[in-house]
Parts: structure tokens; C-alpha cells; sequence
């Protein structure tokens, strides 16, 4: 909504001492010292601006601080990139921002020695709110390198002050020779008025007076702590007071140990790395200078990362940062959410789930561009066309950085294997771009240790391990130790057994099985080894249906029912007499279940196979004892099957061990 008064900008006589200000359109009597040259209404587009921005403009009242401190920057920046131009002559100094906290006084001070500002401009850039001047020094430089280094985009960064402060001054002096250096000062009701200044300094200095509400921005920890998160990489030399250092004795003082004293000395406190890591060509940085840059961006971590990439990109937008694969914790959430997004070196935001697909949330590092939308909803970032290119190419630079590694030095790749697995599996199930390019690169591990691709395995074992249609089944277990026996007779017979392990593991192979034709996975505990490759026809059986019907209930007998589902199967005689099993699909379900996934099955209940061997000696010969003989044989032969998976427990395994013991004579 327009404003409904007009601008009213009344140009005074210096020497006048009093002069009308108005609000709102109404004329406000108010007694002035003179020097004052102008007032006016500031030119708002919308009524009552200023509760609107203390309120909602950003919901975190510390944004002022960067805020300001950007525009500081910037303004130094400007400067230089004036000089290098030619356009501006002078002596540029070192280009500094020093922030001042005036505890007594309730004053934050920003000050810069950059390109400071005219009257005019201060009309042009400030006085019209949203009036972006960064936008239109860029607009006007478009094209020459440093000009798209300037950070204010929206043109509101500025009023962010009245958050906090409930006067703001603005003292500047331009860069134009014989400039007259002047004050602007408001207290955002919105009016403001222009004074000449004494300034001697070229630049600008913004003093706010903190408001009682706010005055937890006096407090100095709370400046540092504000600083160091959101201006820890911003381009120019930013100065917050003092801190201690110990340094040898100038004088030459020693301990009485013969060594120099060390001494406390005030140095200033820079808060600012100016070039990281990341704007820096990755040509010019050793494998060290990626690490030290790790670890200056998370201090508390030990770890070394795995290895980096770098991002440099400028069609169709711009970014450039560096992400580090770290070593995958059991706590993956706890390493989630650590890439930092920047604009030209401006922190934004830990929160760039928008901007990452979410498996490349498991990253950290950096990631700085000035083409992504940093004050609007998270609904718009999604739908934003930048922010989508953005994130395919990251993903696309992630698969091909893995894909070079692989082909690079393929053993160093297998032994980081075990830290990127859970990374690539989750990239492979949440974005087909990304899995159709992992396929390359993709490993599986068997109990031998060692690596192959999908299509390296297939070949291997398709040979032995394909069955009567034509499906080529990969067999693995996901605990060797408690899957020993089933293991083992896999292997007797020529088998290979993959060690399939981790948290997405099921919904990963149910996902290489559609993606993959003909092949399938089966644990080894999923069935008899017959039925989970099966390579003839069924084997005859040795007992007939009468007799299966005879014996069926000496076996239930010995087990819960609802647990334990009795069948028999006639299998070669080299299998076990009885074994437990666990339908492959049935157990997929409950491990997706558990991890949140299918969940349209219900809770699932924990049922097995008893699976009797229809062709075993010891199972035969039962039907020739007596019934109490017939018991005690199937009771220890189910215990046996029972133990071998681990699921003989409590009191029963009790009984089991007694009984065994007393056997021995
Ligand atoms: P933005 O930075 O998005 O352009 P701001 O409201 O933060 O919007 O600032 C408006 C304009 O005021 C800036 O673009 C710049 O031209 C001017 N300005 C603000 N702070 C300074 C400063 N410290 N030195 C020089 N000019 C400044």
C-alpha cells in the first residue's frame, strides 16, 4: 500500500532555528539548534514500516549486527574496487571495520573506512527504504570482476538497526574531495534530520542506542559470540576490542630456568579470517590447508574428514564453497546439518536442507552463494529454479568426485568404504540421478573382505549361484559370527556369502533388486540353502504325507506356536536336520519397519520356520522309536536348531545344558 502522505523533503536555511518536521503528513512544531540543514520523511511504500521491520523483517534481532557489519564491508569493497578502477584517486589505507561497544553510553558503533556517504546519497540510499544501493552499484559494474563481491541485496538491510536500537545515527564522510561530512540521525517513527558533522575520517560510522529491551547486545560475549558466527569469513579486517596474547619478554626478562618470560600483551582482536579456504583457487591449496580449514570451521571435532570437494561453479549461477565427507559416526543425526551457507562470505544460515538434497546433509563444509534467495520462505527456496539447479549440481559434483576417487586409487576406496557406504546407499535410495552414477562406484564386501561392484559380483558368482530361472542370487549374511553354521555351509558348497551390514541395508537391497534385472538377495538364514538357490527340480521326499502328519505334532510340541511354524521339506541329506528360518521378505519388512519405512504392514509379529528335513537319517529313523524315545530325540535336535541361530534363551537353554550335561557318562 502506498503511503498517503507525499515526501516531504523541506530544505531549510542553515542558520534557521526552528523548523516544522512532519509526521504522517502532520506538521510537528520542534525547536532545533541550528546547523540543520534538511528534514523529511523518510519514504516509506508502506505505512507504519518500522513496527513491521522491528517485528518481523527477521526473526533473530542478532541479524542486525551482520547486517550492519556487510554494509561496512561493502562499503570498504566499493572502495576498493573504485581504486583499482581508477575512479577513485586517494589513499585507501587499510581498509577496516571496527565494531565498538559502549557498555556506559548503551552504544554499538560500526565503523568503516570505505566509501562513506554524500548527502545525496544518504537521501538516495537510506532515506528510501528498499532502495537497494548494492544492487545498483552492481547493476552499474555488472560484468568487472569484483563488483558481484558487494553483499546488500535487498535494500532493508540497514533499517535491521531499529531492532535493537531505538535511535540510529549515521556519521559519514565521502569519498569525494572537500566532501562536508554529516549525521543523519532518526529514531524510526520515521523521521529523520541531516546535520552537518566534523569528521575527519573518510567512512561511515552507524551508532545505535541500544533500546532496554534489547540490551543484551551490550553485553560483550554477546557481540563476540554474533560476530564469530555470522562474520568469521567476511572479506575485509573486522576489529572488536582487544585480547590477551603471551609472548616472549621484549625486555629479555628470563625465569629462573635460564628461559625468556613470557608476558601478557593487549593485541588487537581481528575476528575475521578475510580469505578462507574456499575463495581461494583450488590449485593453490595443499591437502593440510583443507584440513587446517576443517578444523577451523568446527573446532571441536578430532576427526580429520575423509577427503573434500571443491566447489566452483559460475554458469548458470554462482557458488563456491568446499564440503568434506567426515567419518560417519554410529549417530549420524548428531553429524547432520553442518554445511554452513554464505552469500559472498556473509554466514546465513546451518540450515540447508533446501538447498542440499537431503542425503548430502550428512556433509559438512561450505557452501557460498550469492544466486540463492536468503530472506524468503522455505516454500519459495524449494520452488526456486536457482536453488534446484544448485542442488542437482552438487549432487552431480559429489557422484563424480566419488566416481574419480574410485577409478583413482580403487584400494584407497575400498578402505573408505566402510565410512561412505552408509552416505552412498542413502544417496542411491533418495535420488536416481545419483544412483544410476553410484552403480559405477557402488561396493559390496564379502566375509573374505573383499570389494566388488554389482556387475563385478554378478559375474563373479553367476556360475554357481544362479538358480533354475535364470536369477542370480547373492547370498549374505548381516552377522557372520551368529550365522556361523549357515555361513559355513554355504561355503562348503562353493558359495560366496556377502557381509551385508548397516542401518539401511534392506530397503538399499530392495532397491538394487529392481534396479538390477535378475538378481535377488536372500540372507543365508532365509531358507535351506536348496530352496534359496534352487537348481532342480524338487527332490524327492523319503516321507510320505501320512507320515509327515504322524511326526508334524511331536515337533510342535517342543515349540510356541504362534512362533514357530512347523514344515517339513525335502532337502539333501547334507542339510541339517532341522533349521530355523526366517522368510527373507518377512524379516525385510520388519527392518524397514523399524526404520520407519512400509509401515502399512502393521506391526509385524517375530515368526520363524521350523523347517524339518524330510530326507535327514535322524529325522527318518524317528519313525521307528517309541513315543518317548521320538520325544527326546526331537526335543534335542530342535534345540540344536534352535542354538545354532542363536535363539535358544533363558530357561530353556538351561534345561538344554543340564540335560547335556547329565549325557555324559
Ligand atoms: P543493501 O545493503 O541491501 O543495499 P541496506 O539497507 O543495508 O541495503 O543499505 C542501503 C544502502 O545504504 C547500501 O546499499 C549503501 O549504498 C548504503 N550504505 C549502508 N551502509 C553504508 C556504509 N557503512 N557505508 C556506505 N554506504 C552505506
Amino acid at each position: 500500500m502506498k503511503s498517503e502522505f507525499p515526501r516531504n523533503d523541506i530544505l531549510l536555511p542553515r542558520t534557521q532555528t526552528k523548523c516544522h518536521i512532519f509526521q504522517n503528513g502532520i506538521p510537528i512544531a520542534k525547536a532545533y539548534e541550528n546547523k540543520i540543514m534538511k528534514t523529511g520523511n523518510i519514504n516509506v511504500q508502506t505505512e507504519n514500516i518500522f513496527p513491521i521491520i522491528k517485528k518481523f523483517l527477521y526473526s533473530d534481532h542478532e541479524i542486525f549486527l551482520r547486517e550492519l557489519v556487510s554494509n561496512a564491508v561493502d562499503a570498504s569493497q566499493k572502495l576498493k574496487f573504485l581504486s583499482s578502477n581508477g575512479e577513485f584517486k586517494g589513499e585507501l589505507g587499510d581498509l577496516q571495520v571496527e565494531v565498538v561497544l559502549d557498555e556506559k553510553n548503551k552504544t554499538i558503533t560500526i565503523k568503516d573506512n570505505g566509501i562513506g556517504m554524500t548527502a545525496d546519497e544518504i537521501d538516495k540510499y537510506i532515506n528510501q527504504i528498499a532502495f537497494s544501493g548494492a544492487e545498483e552499484f552492481v547493476k552499474k559494474y555488472e560484468g568487472k570482476e569484483g563488483a558481484e563481491q558487494i553483499i546488500g541485496h535487498f535494500g532493508l538491510g540497514f533499517y535491521s538497526a531499529f531492532m535493537v536500537a531505538d535511535k540510529v545515527q549515521i556519521k559519514t564522510l565521502s569519498r569525494h574531495d572537500g566532501s562536508q561530512a554529516i549525521q543523519w540521525e532518526s529514531n524510526g517513527d520515521p523521521e529523520y534530520t541531516i546535520t552537518d558533522i566534523d569528521k575527519k575520517d573518510r567512512g561511515t560510522e552507524i551508532v545505535l542506542h541500544i533500546t532496554e529491551e534489547s540490551k543484551e547486545f551490550l553485553e560483550k560475549e554477546r557481540i563476540a559470540g554474533i560476530l564469530n558466527k555470522y562474520c568469521k569469513f567476511l572479506p575485509t579486517s573486522i576489529l572488536f576490542g582487544t585480547k590477551t596474547e603471551y609472548i616472549d619478554s621484549p625486555e629479555g626478562e628470563k625465569e629462573e630456568d635460564g628461559k625468556l618470560k613470557r608476558v601478557a600483551v593487549e593485541v588487537p582482536n581481528f575476528i575475521n579470517n578475510p580469505t578462507p579456504a574456499w575463495t581461494k583457487k583450488p590449485k593453490d591449496l595443499k591437502d593440510e590447508e583443507y584440513k587446517s580449514f576443517y578444523k577451523e570451521l568446527y573446532p571441536s571435532t578430532f576427526d580429520d574428514p575423509l577427503f573434500h570437494i571443491h566447489l566452483n561453479v559460475d554458469y548458470p549461477f554462482n557458488l563456491t564453497g568446499i564440503l568434506y565427507f567426515p567419518k560417519i559416526k554410529e549417530n549420524v543425526e548428531v553429524q547432520r546439518n553442518k554445511i554452513n551457507l554464505y552469500s559472498n562470505q556473509v554466514f546465513i544460515t546451518d540450515s540447508v536442507e533446501e538447498i542440499v538434497p537431503e542425503f548430502l546433509t550428512l556433509l559438512h563444509g561450505v557452501i557460498d552463494s550469492p544466486d540463492i534467495p536468503l530472506n524468503v520462505s522455505r516454500s519459495y527456496l524449494q520452488s526456486d529454479s536457482n536453488v534446484k539447479k544448485i542442488s542437482s549440481h552438487i549432487t552431480k559434483k559429489v557422484a563424480d568426485k566419488l566416481a574419480g576417487m574410485f577409478k583413482k586409487d580403487r584400494k584407497d576406496f575400498e578402505e573408505k568404504w566402510n565410512d561412505l557406504q552408509i552416505f552412498v546407499q542413502y544417496g542411491m535410495l533418495s535420488d536416481d540421478k545419483f544412483a544410476d552414477k553410484a552403480k559405477g562406484f557402488c561396493l559390496v564386501k564379502n566375509t573374505d573382505n573383499a570389494c566388488f561392484t554389482i556387475d563385478e559380483y554378478k559375474e563373479k558368482i553367476a556360475a554357481l549361484q544362479t538358480d533354475k530361472d535364470g536369477k542370480t542370487v547373492c547370498l549374505y549374511t548381516n552377522n557372520p559370527e551368529e550365522q556361523f553354521s549357515f555361513v559355513k555351509k554355504a561355503k562348503d558348497r562353493g558359495y560366496d556369502v556377502l557381509h551385508l551390514d548397516g542401518p539401511l541395508m534392506s530397503h538399499w537391497i530392495q532397491k538394487l533388486e529392481t534396479t538390477n534385472e535378475n538378481i535377488t538377495f536372500s540372507r543365508v538364514d532365509a531358507d535351506s540353502l536348496d530352496k534359496l538357490i534352487k537348481k532342480t527340480e524338487d527332490i524327492p521326499s523319503k516321507l510320505s504325507k501320512e507320515d509327515e502328519e504322524k511326526l508334524k505334532p511331536v515337533f510342535e510340541a517342543n515349540v510356541n506356536k504362534e512362533k514357530f511354524m512347523v514344515q517339513f521339506e525335502s532337502m539333501s541329506e547334507d542339510e541339517a536336520p532341522i533349521i530355523i528360518t526366517q522368510p527373507e521378505f518377512m524379516r525385510r519388512m520388519m527392518e524397514q519397519q523399524r526404520m520407519g519405512g512400509g509401515g502399512m504392514y502393521g506391526a509385524f509379529p517375530e515368526m520363524h520356520h521350523l523347517v524339518v528335513n524330510a530326507n535327514h537319517p535322524k529325522v527318518n529313523v524317528l519313525l521307528e522309536k517309541e513315543e518317548a524315545t521320538q520325544k527326546e530325540m526331537v526335543k534335542q535336535l530342535t534345540d540344536l536348531a534352535l542354538l545354532a541361530q542363536g535363539l535358544l534363551k533363558g530357561e530353556a537353554l538351561n534345561d538344554f545344558v543340564e540335560r547335556n550335561i547329565e549325557q555324559i557318562s
